[in-house]
């Protein structure tokens, strides 16, 4: 079986040619970002004199492993942080989340989240869906949340008006499930500082899941106190087989390694056994080419999805703040079919066929795309979508722009229009 353009039709073909010619400015502008943030993170290196014995682990307690913080240090130096935590520990993007959340936040106090509905899987950690389950709100911890103004900007007036009984300001960068653009680097620093006007103590807390790397600044030097990731995605560099980190202000980095552990003991302990520290650090430093290869995946979908009809966002030629391009396909049949196509065109379990399931954490089947060599990694080619209206396709990630881009175009064959 072989991926040959000559086979498809020849209104595809042209379709894909013109998607090519259209997004030229765009691959140019991702290689400049990639080239940047490549040499930032070289000099972090550099800067924070890694050598080859911070490669090795450590078993245990994990006392003194001095690979594991100085990974942290490296990160909190290309983000602009005091300290970090950039572990292979943390579960998931929401284990750090809820990490951080619960690390920050005490009974009594309010969490102000200005960017609407957060991510699903928060949603139990908040305590949204009226259960209890440890949440948030069963320790007593408020929530308030505004919506985005329409453009997808954060309510300034609204934050202003409630962040003097809030002590913690919100933010998710990304769009998630959602039908609205990633939060611009800018538009975090407005929300920091309409905040911080109006109640100097607040933390600004950002949930920066699939925006590393994709800019040549990260929230932390716009206004953020702490932002929050996984391994899965972005800064793993397709490489690290799992974790997360939260990076920041060395105060509030300290209370989430409490709550990490165990309060009394912190980020000192937590071995990194085997090779992964080898891994994560191959990762990081491969992350800026990886997330420039999946911001060209995401531009040239943008460009043959609209080109053959279809809503996508974020629409052709607008400003990237994330690696998720969202394709509403008009019904759950194309919407299977496109997943499946993906799965399809995956190097690893392409003869799989896909079927939605109640995933956990979420309120609808869900169904997804995932042929990647670390198990659910969406900085690989792949593609949620849960199975309700619009119909969206949430397409993220993509190694290899060559794999991505015949993966993507040969899905598009399949739809019916
Ligand atoms: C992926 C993601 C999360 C949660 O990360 P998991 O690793 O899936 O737990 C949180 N917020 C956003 C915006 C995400 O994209």
């Amino acid at each position: 079986m072989s991926i040959q353009w000559a086979e498809l039709p020849s209104a595809l073909q042209s379709a894909n040619l013109q998607a090519m010619q259209q997004i030229v400015p765009q691959l140019a502008e991702i290689e400049e970002i990639k080239e940047q943030n490549q040499l930032k993170l070289l000099s972090a290196f550099m800067q924070c004199r890694v050598a080859s014995n911070h490669l090795l682990g450590s078993t245990g307690y994990g006392y003194d492993d001095a690979g594991r913080d100085k990974l942290a240090e490296v990160f909190a130096c290309y983000t602009g942080s005091e300290a970090a935590i950039f572990r292979h520990s943390f579960a998931s993007g929401t284990h750090a989340l809820s990490t951080a959340l619960f690390g920050i936040l005490r009974p009594n106090q309010q969490m102000l989240c200005a960017t609407g509905r957060p991510y699903d899987t928060l949603i139990g950690v908040i305590g949204l869906n009226g259960k209890g389950g440890g949440s948030l709100a069963e320790f007593g911890i408020g929530y308030q949340e505004l919506a985005l103004c329409a453009g997808g900007t954060p309510d300034l007036k609204g934050i202003a008006a409630h962040a003097k009984n809030s002590a913690m300001l919100y933010l998710q960068r990304s769009c998630g499930y959602d039908s609205r653009p990633a939060l611009s680097l800018s538009d975090i620093a407005k929300a920091a500082q309409a905040a911080k006007t109006a109640n100097p103590n607040i933390y600004v807390v950002v949930d920066n899941c699939y925006g590393e790397f994709v800019a040549t600044e990260e929230p932390t030097h716009h206004g953020a106190d702490l932002i929050v990731g996984s391994l899965i995605k972005n800064p793993g560099g397709g490489i690290a087989p799992s974790g997360g980190y939260i990076a920041g202000k060395a105060a509030l980095v300290e209370l989430c390694a409490q709550r990490m552990t165990a309060p009394g003991v912190g980020a000192e302990v937590g071995s990194s056994a085997g090779d992964v520290l080898r891994q994560l650090w191959l990762g990081l430093y491969f992350a800026p080419g990886v997330v420039a290869e999946a911001m060209k995946a995401g531009a040239y979908a943008t460009a043959l999805f609209s080109i053959l009809g279809y809503e996508v966002k974020p629409s052709a030629g607008a400003p990237r703040g994330d690696i998720i391009t969202a394709i509403h396909l008009k019904n759950a049949s194309n919407l299977s079919t496109f997943c499946n196509q993906i799965q399809a065109h995956s190097p690893i379990d392409s003869h799989l066929s896909l079927q939605p399931w109640p995933m956990p954490g979420y309120n609808c089947d869900v169904i997804m795309a995932a042929g990647a060599f670390t198990l659910g990694s969406s900085i690989e080619l792949s593609c949620d979508a849960p199975m309700r209206p619009p119909y969206t396709a949430f397409l993220q990630g993509g190694l290899n722009f060559a794999a991505s881009r015949a993966a993507i175009l040969q899905a598009a064959a399949t739809l019916q229009p």
